[in-house]
């Protein structure tokens, strides 16, 4: 048995280890993943990324090549709706081109990439920023204590046993999630609501298409309550199925307990409004549709990520993006008190961050799967749509590590990215900018260290920036920002500035110029110091 010592252990690495791998890697911080599986994903499952993961990609410096992965899958810029059948009445569109309307808000896109195409893209960038990975290999204990972590790795083709001491592990482990049931951590939220089922199959779809460029189709009639999603080449698709009238003519929310190939075909042909077509059944996957999010997230040195966090129906497209911004929040917490830059009390942060982000967005997925797709479950007490762009690039962190200033608080914990306010707990807003001839964000000025964004006329705040930081031993990066577009978005003036955190999100700002003792006590908070 060999020991490993190694400061951050990831365990799991499907998209949310992967991309906590990623993350740490971009902040140089040295860590190990262990997966289960014998590779990156072989099935599509999480496909719609938001604006926000693909920025957060874009920080990782591989936004190219997600976006180059994702058109070799799909044909961008298609839209959601809703049809009684992919050949018959079309129900309601929830989006035309799923960029419309939102271009503007971010440098990124929204796109379309499957597991398959992203996962590896995201392995090799971590890979070359020096993160490891072993797979076929699984931790069978996990054991924390004040000091570290100890994990027992079991490598599942030789059977040899090698023990890991990590400062801090991350559970990346899925909905499943063995390490939370081991810290006993319980969910909250709406349960399990349906025994679902994914088909895989072959069968040309191209004549039901026609020259519409569809990347979500929700199926709703009478027989039938699910979606599909289609290969580039309309050759090949998936339809997951929510909710069916089985073989003996029963409703059942648990089609995933009975289905069987024929039943599979017939659910096909009956969501493409073809009862003739040929259709092939390559693969049939069973899950649960939930809508859940973990009492805590974390209990010492083990925090935990994705869906062993939180668990949301796929109405919205929402699990894997909630995961992947996670892993971005913990990513340069861990990054900073490793480091020293930061004190222990900023990874208690994480929790009170994403607990309640991630709430908000298993709400709205399940807002979002009732009203969709199964009306049965009750619309009383159902929290009210947000906007998908708000719910993306909108939500609000409330912490002790965020300032607030005296602008009102509207007690929302989300904001219309079309019309931001700038204010402490949200994320920095997009404004295009000009550096050396090049088009860049806002957004790109925020790299791995804080970032301390001044009006034209806030050389004092740049001045007492760059003292405080020297007098806390931590990076700063300041930039004087000329654009009246930014003083706006940022509700500054001239004389104002804005503390940004590694992770796009503001952590102080002041409208005009003021007392600069107060930066050096936000800058410490930010980092969960004591004022300097
Ligand atoms: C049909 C479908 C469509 C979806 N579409 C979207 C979408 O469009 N957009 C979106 O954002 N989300 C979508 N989702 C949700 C998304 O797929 C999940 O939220 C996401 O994959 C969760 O990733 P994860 O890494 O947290 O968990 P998982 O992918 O479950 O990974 C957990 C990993 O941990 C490993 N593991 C567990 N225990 C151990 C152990 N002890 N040792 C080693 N390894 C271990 C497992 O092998 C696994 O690989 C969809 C889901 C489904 C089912």
């Amino acid at each position: 048995m060999r020991d490993v010592e190694v400061p951050v252990l990831i365990v799991g690495g499907s998209l949310v280890g992967l991309s906590t791998s990623l993350f740490l890697g971009v902040h140089g911080v040295e860590h190990l993943v262990v997966e289960r599986h014998r590779g990156t994903a072989i099935h599509p499952r999480a496909a719609f990324l938001m604006q926000r993961t693909v920025e957060l990609f874009r920080w990782s410096g591989v936004e190219r090549e997600v976006v180059a992965a994702a058109e070799r899958e799909f044909v961008q810029n298609g839209a959601i709706m809703a049809a009684e059948s992919l050949g018959g009445r079309e129900l309601q569109w929830f989006f035309r081109n799923i960029n419309d309307g939102v271009e503007d808000l971010s440098p990124s896109p929204r796109i379309f990439v499957t597991q398959i195409g992203l996962e590896p893209v995201l392995r090799e960038r971590s890979a070359d920023l020096g993160g490891e990975l072993r797979y076929s290999s699984e931790v069978a204990s996990l054991r924390a204590d004040d000091d570290g972590v100890t994990a027992l790795v079991r490598d599942r083709t030789s059977g040899e046993e090698w023990t890991v001491h990590a400062q801090y592990a991350v559970a990346a482990d899925g909905v499943r999630s063995p390490l939370r049931h081991q810290l006993g951590i319980g969910m909250q939220g709406h349960g399990t609501f349906s025994d679902s089922i994914t088909i895989y199959f072959r069968a040309d779809v191209r004549p039901l298409l026609g020259e519409r460029n569809l990347s979500v189709v929700y199926v709703v009639n009478p027989r039938l309550q699910g979606f599909f999603r289609f290969s580039i080449d309309g050759q090949a698709g998936f339809l997951v199925v929510n909710t069916a009238v089985d073989a003996e003519g029963r409703r059942t929310t648990t089609v995933g307990e009975t289905a069987n190939e024929q039943d599979c075909v017939r659910y096909v042909r009956e969501a493409l409004g073809a009862p003739d077509l040929a259709v092939e059944i390559e693969d049939v996957q069973r899950w649960n549709a939930a809508a859940e999010w973990a009492e805590r997230f974390g209990a010492g040195r083990v925090l935990l990520a994705g869906d062993s966090a939180h668990v949301m129906p796929p109405t919205g497209g929402y699990g894997g993006n909630t995961g992947v911004h996670d892993a971005h929040n913990l990513a340069w917490k861990l990054a900073y008190v490793l480091a020293g830059h930061a004190g222990p009390d900023l990874l208690a942060t994480y929790e009170p961050e994403r607990l309640a982000v991630s709430r908000m967005t298993v709400e709205q997925a399940y807002t979002r799967y009732v009203t969709r797709l199964d009306p049965g479950l009750g619309t009383d007490g159902l929290m009210p749509l947000i906007d998908d762009a708000a719910i993306d690039l909108g939500y609000r962190y409330r912490s002790d590590a965020i300032t607030p200033d005296s602008s009102a608080d509207d007690g929302q914990d989300w904001e219309d990215p079309r019309t931001p306010t700038g204010r402490p707990g949200f994320r920095i807003p997009h404004v295009p900018v000009r550096r050396d001839g090049t088009e860049l964000s806002t957004l790109d000025l925020v790299g791995t260290a804080p970032a301390l964004l001044t009006g034209p006329d806030g050389a004092g705040w740049a001045r007492a920036g760059r003292e405080v930081a020297e007098r806390l031993g931590v990076p700063l990066d300041v930039h004087s920002m000329g654009d009246d577009a930014f003083l706006a978005a940022s509700g500054i003036g001239p004389d104002g500035a804005v503390l940004v955190r590694p992770d796009g999100f503001v952590a102080w700002r002041s409208p005009a110029a003021g007392d600069e003792a107060a930066l050096g006590a936000a800058l410490a908070r930010s980092l969960g110091r004591p004022s300097p």
